[in-house]
């Protein structure tokens, strides 16, 4: 009797023990499994190479380890938000752009679309016409102000063009500072920007 009794009661423990044993493998197993996809998952939102995503994946197979080092390596930013900050970044530039904000191709100073010579580094920027008086670009081939050609002005502004465009091109751009009309221009430039 006693025998059959301790028996009995074994048997009964050993059924407990296996039974708790195959509750914690399924457990496991469904941990493991979520693991696989959660690796997938996240693998997708932060990668943009499909090869690289299908690796992390393999390497979550590793059970758990592969999982743990896919978090250490796996890149820091989602794709949505790296892709919103370059939207965003483009969408600055372009207010920038709206707002008249230019740099001095000499030497970086932020300058405006009207100035004809940046008051850094003093270098010429733009021109005057010689009809209107208006700021405009030496590459322009007519004033789009008053619609003047720049290439035929008459003779005297002529001279004076080529003058200072040489000046420009062989950058003794200093002596040039002394002309009355073009520092005056710049100076009422300057106190304008600092009006601002
Ligand atoms: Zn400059
Ligand atoms: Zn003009």
């Amino acid at each position: 009797m006693n025998t059959l009794a301790v028996f009995g009661i074994e048997n009964i423990e050993q059924e407990w023990a296996q039974t708790v044993l195959n509750v914690l493998l399924l457990v496991a197993a469904v941990l493991y499994l979520a693991l696989i996809f959660w690796t997938f998952a996240d693998a997708r939102r932060r990668i943009d190479d499909p090869l690289l995503v299908a690796c992390a994946t393999l390497a979550s197979f590793f059970p758990f380890v592969g999982t743990i080092v896919y978090l250490i390596v796996r890149p820091p930013e989602f794709l949505d938000d790296v892709r919103l900050r370059e939207l965003e970044m483009t969408a600055a530039e372009a207010r920038l752009a709206n707002l008249d904000y230019h740099l001095c191709p000499h030497c970086d100073y932020e300058v405006q679309s009207d100035y004809l010579r940046c008051p850094s580094c003093m270098r010429k920027l733009k021109e005057r016409c010689y009809s209107c008086s208006k700021p405009i670009d030496p590459a322009w081939r007519i004033c789009p102000f008053c619609e003047a050609e720049t290439s035929a002005p008459s003779p005297s502004a002529s001279s004076t063009r080529r003058r200072r465009r040489q000046t420009t091109d062989q950058s003794t751009v200093a002596a040039e500072t002394l002309e009355p009309e073009t520092a005056e221009a710049s100076a009422g430039e300057t106190s304008r920007r600092r009006r601002r």
